[in-house]
């Protein structure tokens, strides 16, 4: 279906263009060649951060990431079961254990009381996902994870851009994965990278991204590594792309900031909250559906396609995935369960001027409230 609205669209009116043309023109069209780079400083310099290694994709990031950071068999790696799937995908490719905890029911990120109560003598590290754009509780974790000798991962994969505490995701942790997908705050088409301050780390990540190759010994390789490598067509759209980060930005927030003018005086509709520690990088702008779960939800999103306008609803926990249901078998996460049923995420994109996201907004006013009232009156009867 072709939606007057699709749910994401990328910005490329940069110079990205131009750098892809330049790869072909200069037959630099893999890993090697200079865009890579300059892909990398460029993002180091923005999560005000040492080193920044690019690698194919955003869960390549993340499993580089925690192989670097030590995760391996026996280990139990704790992470919020309201996330995309790469974040435990990556800590099973390890041949580590998932430990899912429930989120914060205000940012819906992940909860460091809950991460306290299953820290085990197991327990390696703990990854911090800043969904949809809004950034976790960092210091909480950290107190958490010093006492207990963790390490800390940000999957930053839709957060760039984020602040906490003034500070840029990227820099507030061990490491952060950050992911370029096309429907990502910024893209490469697919891509990502793993940013981190130490330099033992990175060089790791380097090598493993690339074989684990010998790095005067051709053909020689010490460890089984991977083949991660961002290429430089890849990393030309990126570094145009982060050329203009601020607008990128700044234009989410501009259109989180038209939606909540909008619905905020909606009773159908639970609004994200932004912690008054945070920026949010506005990845996506989500909605949770007041008064109904993932009937009425879907009802909404079904109502909302026939005039045009794509959404998503919000992911699965992975405690419900056929790869993971059954691993806590008594472990219960309400907060998650209810968030993911009732929560939509509405288009989010660099071009919705004002007019569009307030038809969007009255679209969705208009909707919601139906749903609702039909439900009671099936109540009644
Ligand atoms: C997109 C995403 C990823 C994975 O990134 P890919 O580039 O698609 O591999 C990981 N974690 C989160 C939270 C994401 O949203």
């Amino acid at each position: 279906m072709n939606f007057r609205y699709p749910v994401s669209r990328p910005a490329l009116r940069g110079n990205e263009r131009r750098y892809v043309l330049d790869c072909l023109d200069s037959g630099w069209v893999s890993s090697n060649g200079p865009y890579v780079e300059r892909f990398e400083a460029a993002l180091a310099a923005h999560c005000q951060t040492s080193y920044a290694v690019a690698c194919s994709n955003g869960t390549t990031a993340l499993h580089l990431a925690l192989v670097a950071l030590g995760a391996g068999p026996g280990d139990e790696v704790i992470l919020p079961t309201l996330t995309f799937v790469a974040t435990a995908n990556a800590v099973i490719y390890c041949g580590a254990k998932p430990v899912f905890v429930d989120v914060d029911p205000l940012t819906w990120n992940i909860d460091p009381e809950r991460v306290e109560a299953a820290v085990t003598p197991q327990t390696k590290g703990v990854i911090a996902v800043h969904l949809f754009g809004h950034p976790a509780d960092m210091d909480a974790l950290h107190a958490i994870a010093d006492r207990h000798g963790l390490f800390v991962l940000e999957d930053a994969a839709e957060a760039i851009g984020a602040l906490y505490r003034n500070r840029p995701v990227g820099q507030l942790a061990h490491a952060a994965a950050f992911s370029f997908y096309g429907n990502k705050i910024v893209t490469t088409g697919e891509g990502g990278a793993v940013t981190t301050q130490q330099a033992e780390l990175a060089e790791r990540m380097r090598r493993l991204r690339a074989h684990a190759s010998h790095p005067s010994r051709r053909y020689w390789h010490d460890e089984v590594g991977y083949n991660y490598r961002m290429t430089n067509v890849q990393a030309a759209i990126g570094v145009g792309q982060l050329e203009h980060l601020d607008w990128h930005i700044a234009q989410r927030r501009r259109v989180a900031a038209a939606y909540v003018r909008s619905l905020q005086d909606c009773d159908a509709i639970v609004l994200p909250v932004e912690r008054p520690w945070a920026k949010s990088a506005c990845w996506m702008f989500s909605i949770l559906l007041a008064h109904g779960g993932t009937r009425e939800r879907d009802q909404l999103m079904h109502a909302l396609a026939a005039d045009g306008i794509e959404t998503r609803p919000f992911f699965y926990p992975m405690h419900v995935l056929p790869p993971y249901r059954g691993l806590q078998p008594d472990a219960d996460f309400p907060v998650a369960n209810r968030v993911a049923a009732s929560g939509l995420n509405l288009p989010t994109y660099a071009d919705l001027t004002e007019p569009d996201v307030q038809w969007i907004a009255e679209t969705v006013r208009r909707s919601s409230q139906g749903i609702v009232a039909k439900d009671q009156w099936r109540g009644m009867r």
